[in-house]
């Protein structure tokens, strides 16, 4: 006999005034295109305060930038993704750059280098990288860094600009702690994202007890990489409450505690305190 499918089991609640920042997400993307608005409600109901959605190319990042104008807690980053890097020539970049100008735009990105899926030859995606690191220091915005497999050629790119860049993240981490605290060195954060909440991630439950709470924000990534207990369904930024559960966890501290200071940070992060 088939089982009949269950209703979703309640979230875990939010203290009263408690705020969650969801740093990373791709509301644009079609897996919201029936139930955005419901999506964003559930967000805010779950005491998720603010949310970053990212651009990939230019027409995600064009669609992200429309989406925070007609929602006061969204903002969004602009960029392209080092899988679309053979899109990035200059009048792509110009473009980005004039999206950039807008308030709601806080952050170059998701930018970087994936050397797992390698979509782009390397080379590609280098110079893509390069260009956009440089983009943003000259707009003097923080960079949102995706880095898969690439740990080492990402880090000496970062050291070379470090004297650029003012301030970014290293998003959806997938290192050890020994890169972790060299990301935190180079005055980055390090972005913890649902697999936290997976069995069998020592690696980065290491990252999250031992690097200060100061360096720490957390996301969604969502539509992709759905925490536990939804592992596998569509993901979005109310589950980022699993998250922050998690890290209260690990860490020994009140659920409050780590949503109020990774909130902070991303506020920090983004020029968004008291925004
Ligand atoms: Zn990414
Ligand atoms: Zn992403």
């Amino acid at each position: 006999m088939v089982k009949k499918k269950k209703n979703r089991a309640p979230l875990p609640e939010l203290p009263p005034g408690a705020r969650l920042f969801d740093s990373h997400c791709h509301l644009d993307m079609e897996d919201y295109s029936a139930d955005c608005s419901e999506v964003i409600k559930r967000a805010a109901r779950a005491g998720v305060s603010k949310i970053m959605t990212i651009g990939i190319d230019l027409p995600s990042s064009r669609a992200a930038l429309r989406l925070t104008e007609t929602h006061p807690g969204i903002f969004c980053a602009v960029g392209i993704h080092p899988h679309s890097a053979a899109a990035a020539d200059d009048a792509a970049l110009t473009e980005i750059s004039q999206l950039a100008r807008s308030v709601k735009v806080r952050a170059i990105g998701e930018i970087g280098l994936d050397y797992a899926k390698m979509y782009c030859p390397r080379e590609e995606q280098i110079t893509a990288f390069r260009q956009q690191l440089e983009l943003a220091a000259e707009l003097r915005l923080p960079v949102i860094i995706h880095d898969r497999e690439a740990h080492e050629e990402t880090m000496a790119i970062l050291r070379q600009v470090a004297p650029l860049q003012q301030r970014g993240v290293m998003h959806c981490f997938s290192g050890d702690l020994t890169l972790a605290r060299e990301v935190v060195d180079l005055g980055l954060y390090i972005s913890l994202p649902g697999v936290l909440t997976f069995n069998k991630t020592e690696a980065l439950r290491e990252v999250a007890r031992e690097i200060p709470l100061e360096s720490l924000i957390i996301e969604t990534d969502a539509p992709f990489l759905t925490p536990a207990p939804y592992r596998g369904k569509r993901n979005e930024p109310a589950y980022v409450l699993y998250t922050a559960q998690c890290l209260s966890e690990i860490r020994g501290i009140t659920l409050a505690e780590a949503a109020a200071q990774t909130t902070l940070n991303c506020e920090k992060l983004f020029a968004l305190e008291g925004k």
